[in-house]
């Protein structure tokens, strides 16, 4: 529950409509073809007041707000200090909560080894937030060398693979290991393992055996591919009408377009908001989620990241395996459909990375990414420990 907040429902990202089909794709999806006409392309101007009503009745401006914590101050200070303490203790009581509910992943370590232990780890990673700091400029998101180089070990032992928000190429370029797999656009674009997942079967955007610019093999599993025009067009739309609004920065992840607004001053979020909801006005195939500081405009399709995890594992042929320790360690409400994922199946920890309680599905938590490169160093040092006992074991018997 974010306490700094009055949202009542803390999971931001929109439901998708029904019509959902076996291959999770909506029925009414229809190659794409572009709508009546374009949206102005003349810098931003303010829109007619039922629109903005619109906006704020939505509850996207609380939403907004909700997205990520303030910088400085979480409560008001000031001459009312019975208010302050009481919020302080609210605070705590929140945070003693949280850490019942959901334990640091690091204090629980013997618990996650001794239920890991003759199991297959599967790890899954989101990246901004997790692997790297949450910065001002997204394109300054880097993960340190040390991150880099305990992720390297990781993957030596465990199947990885990296489900990002960004784009494919955009995060193995901010990564930069080949050894890993790789999902970008929330799992709508897959590189994967070469083994073959059902939930692709038949599906027209399934390319088996294919090479990237990596240079990496592995099928290709793009469940959104016939909206990549309309994807461009939205966001060449969406640079266009916010180049006016300070700070405000549009990115195209390929199958989904994001809007950040870290850098922008609040009096200014409700015409971001608005732009972003004129676009939906005008695309009803795609819909909106949220971030940290960023909306998120996107095909209206039943793919997330929760899905991508379990395309994931059926192509490694770890699906539906009681020797199997699925890991997902995230940061943000998209991250929440693949903690539910693992939760409902009951086939894995979700860890959350956040440093203020939150709601969540996930089992465990870690503050921030340093936490989570203990975290994974841990893993790693437990992995090696428990193969050496297991040859040591094995000689034994031959002896
Ligand atoms: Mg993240």
């Amino acid at each position: 529950m974010d306490f700094e907040s009055n949202h009542s429902s803390p999971v931001l990202a929109d439901p998708a409509s029904t019509n959902s089909s076996r291959l999770g794709i909506y029925s009414n999806l229809l190659p794409y073809s572009p709508p009546g006409g374009s949206l102005s392309s003349s810098k931003y101007s303010r829109k007619k007041p039922g629109k903005l009503d619109e906006v704020c009745s939505s509850g996207w401006l609380d939403a907004m707000k909700s997205s990520s914590p303030p910088r400085k101050k979480l409560f008001k200070d000031g001459s009312d200090t019975a208010y302050s303490s009481w919020m302080v203790m609210l605070a705590l009581l929140l945070i003693i909560c949280h850490a019942f509910k959901h334990p640091s992943a690091l204090n629980s370590f013997e618990e996650i080894a001794k239920f890991a232990k003759n199991k297959k780890i599967a790890m899954f990673l989101d990246y901004d937030g997790t692997l790297s700091p949450i910065v001002d400029d997204p394109d300054n998101a880097f993960m340190s060398d040390d991150m880099r180089s305990v992720v390297k070990n990781v993957a030596k032992h465990f199947p990885t693979a990296i489900i990002s928000g960004r784009s494919r190429y955009k995060v193995y370029q901010l990564v930069g290991l080949t050894e890993l797999y790789y999902a970008g656009s929330h799992g709508m674009d897959i590189l994967g393992p070469v083994g073959k997942a059902s939930m692709s079967n038949d599906h027209p955007n399934y390319t088996e055996s294919t090479t990237d610019q990596q240079g990496k093999e592995g099928n290709l599993f793009q469940p959104a591919r016939e909206f990549v025009p309309m994807i461009d067009e939205v966001f060449r739309t969406l640079v266009e009408n916010t180049k006016g609004i300070e700070g405000a920065k549009v990115e195209n992840h390929k199958f989904c377009v994001s809007v950040h607004f870290r850098n922008v001053d609040e009096e200014n979020w409700q015409p971001i908001a608005q732009c972003v909801q004129d676009i939906l006005d005008k695309y009803p195939r795609l819909r909106r989620t949220h971030g940290r500081k960023v909306l998120e405009v996107r095909p209206m399709i039943d793919w997330n990241k929760g899905k991508a995890v379990e395309f994931l594992l059926e192509s490694l042929g770890l699906s539906n395996r009681d020797d199997v320790l699925p890991i997902y360690i995230g940061d943000d409400l998209s991250d929440e459909d693949a903690f539910k994922v693992l939760r409902e199946g009951n086939r894995g920890y979700g860890i959350l990375v956040s440093s203020r309680p939150k709601e969540t599905s996930a089992v465990y938590s870690l503050k921030d990414p340093k936490e989570v490169m203990k975290f994974l160093s841990s893993l790693v040092t437990w992995k090696k420990v428990e193969e050496g006992g297991c040859i040591l074991n094995n000689r034994r018997t031959i002896l």
